[in-house]
C-alpha cells in the first residue's frame, strides 16, 4: 500500500494576479499516526476556496498570519477522521476545518482552532457551501454588523458569489428591497429569477453609477459590498442619509500589485452622516449558532436556493482557486477529491 501524502504547497508569493505556477506538487510521507493525546488524523475530501486565501498569501500583516513558502496551502476543507486519540473526534466522522491543500494532516492540535463535527445528515458540501462560512458571513454582516431593517434598499455587490447570493437572499427574507451587481448577463438573470432581487446590475457591461441613480432614487440605505474600488465609490455615491456601509471584501483589489487609490468621493459619508464598516465573521463566532438554525429552518422552508460550482480531483486544485478572480466560478467553489486509492484503511 502506497503511504503517499499529495500536497499542494506555497512555491512562491503571488506577484499580482495569482497564477498556477505560484504552487508546486509535493508528495510526501503520509503522517505516522503516532498521535500525541488529542490529536487526529485526517483525509480531506472536499476543499471550499476563499477568495481571503490570496490575501493570505502576501507576507503582509492582515487578521491571519500569512502562508509559508513551502508549506501546504491554507484552505477549508471537508475531512474524514481516519485515526483519533481525542473522544470527541471519532474514527469515521465527518469534520469541517480551516486545513491546507493535502490528503492527510495531523489535526486538533492544542492551539490550533479546533475543527468542527459535521451533524449527521448534513453533506459535505452543505458543510462548505449553504451552512459553511459564506452563508454565515452574509447573515451576520447584514444583521449584526449593517442592522439590517425591513423597508430598508440594499444593495449587494459580488451578489451572484457565495456571499453575495446569500447576501441577496437573506435581506429579502428581512423584508428589504435589494439590487444585486455581478458579471454578465446569465448571473443577473440568477439574481432576479433565482435569488429573489428586485434588480440586478451588470458592472461588466453597465455603468453602475448611472443604474443606481435610475434603481435607487432615494439613496441606498444598506450597502453590502464585496468587491471595492469602483464598485464601493458608485455605492458611496448613491448612499442614503444615515446609511451604512458593510465592507465584506475587496476582491476587485485582492491581485493589484500596488493598491489602487481609495474612493474618491469619501466625503459623501459626512455630507450623508453615513458610516462605513469592516468586519471579520471570526469576531463574531458567538452568533453563528443563531445564524445557522435561521438559515436551516429557511433553507428547509425552500425560501433559499444556492449553487455550487463543483470541480474534480486533486491535480485541478489551483486552477479552480484559479476561477474566483474571473467571472468562471458559478456559485459557491468547491473540489471534490477522487476516491483515494492510497491511504491507511
Ligand atoms: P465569490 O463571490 O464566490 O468569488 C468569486 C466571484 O467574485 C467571481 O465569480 C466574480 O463574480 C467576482 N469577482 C472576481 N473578480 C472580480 C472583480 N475584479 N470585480 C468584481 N467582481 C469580481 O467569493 P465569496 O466567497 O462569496 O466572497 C465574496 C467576498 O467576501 C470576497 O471579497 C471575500 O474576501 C469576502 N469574505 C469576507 C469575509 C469576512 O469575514 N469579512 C468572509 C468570507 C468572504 P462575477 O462573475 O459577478 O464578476
Amino acid at each position: 500500500m502506497s503511504r503517499i501524502n499529495r500536497q499542494w504547497v506555497l512555491a512562491r508569493r503571488p506577484k499580482g494576479q495569482v497564477r498556477v505556477e505560484d504552487f508546486a506538487r509535493c508528495d510526501a510521507p503520509v503522517p505516522v499516526p503516532d498521535l500525541a493525546a488529542g490529536e487526529i488524523l485526517i483525509r480531506t475530501e472536499m476543499f471550499g476556496f476563499d477568495p481571503a486565501q490570496r490575501g493570505w498569501m502576501d507576507d503582509a500583516p492582515s487578521y491571519m498570519p500569512p502562508m509559508a513558502i513551502g508549506e501546504p496551502v491554507r484552505g477549508s476543507a471537508v475531512a474524514r477522521v481516519v485515526a483519533s486519540t481525542n473522544p470527541a473526534y471519532p474514527e469515521g466522522a465527518l469534520v469541517r476545518g480551516l486545513f491546507s491543500w493535502q490528503d492527510y494532516a495531523v489535526a486538533a492540535r492544542a492551539g490550533e482552532a479546533a475543527p468542527t463535527l459535521i451533524p449527521e445528515g448534513v453533506t459535505a458540501q452543505e458543510a462548505l457551501g449553504v451552512f459553511g462560512g459564506a452563508s454565515l458571513t452574509a447573515w451576520v454582516g447584514l444583521k449584526a454588523v449593517g442592522r439590517l431593517a425591513a423597508g430598508d434598499t440594499v444593495l449587494v455587490s459580488g451578489a451572484a458569489g457565495a456571499v453575495g447570493s446569500m447576501a441577496v437572499q437573506i435581506a429579502r427574507l428581512n423584508g428589504a428591497r435589494v439590487i444585486g451587481i455581478a458579471g454578465g448577463p446569465e448571473k443577473c438573470r440568477w439574481l432576479v429569477e433565482d435569488y429573489g432581487a428586485a434588480a440586478a446590475i451588470d458592472y461588466r457591461h453597465e455603468d453602475v453609477a448611472a443604474r443606481l441613480a435610475v434603481l435607487a432614487p432615494d439613496g441606498i440605505d444598506l450597502f453590502f459590498d464585496n468587491v471595492g474600488g469602483e464598485t464601493l465609490e458608485a455605492g458611496i455615491a448613491h448612499i442614503a442619509r444615515f446609511g451604512r456601509i458593510v465592507l465584506c471584501g475587496a476582491i476587485s483589489g485582492y491581485n493589484d500589485e500596488q493598491p489602487a487609490p481609495g474612493p474618491r468621493n469619501l466625503w459623501r459619508l459626512i455630507a450623508q452622516r453615513a458610516e462605513m464598516r469592516g468586519f471579520i465573521l471570526l469576531d463574531h463566532l458567538a452568533t453563528v449558532a443563531t445564524a445557522r438554525s435561521q438559515l436551516e429552518a429557511w433553507l428547509r422552508a425552500g425560501g433559499i436556493r444556492y449553487r455550487i460550482d463543483m470541480q474534480q480531483g486533486f491535480e485541478a486544485i489551483p486552477e479552480t482557486f484559479l476561477r474566483l478572480f474571473s467571472s468562471a466560478s458559478q456559485g459557491k467553489q468547491l473540489l471534490r477529491l477522487e476516491a483515494p486509492d492510497i491511504g491507511l484503511e
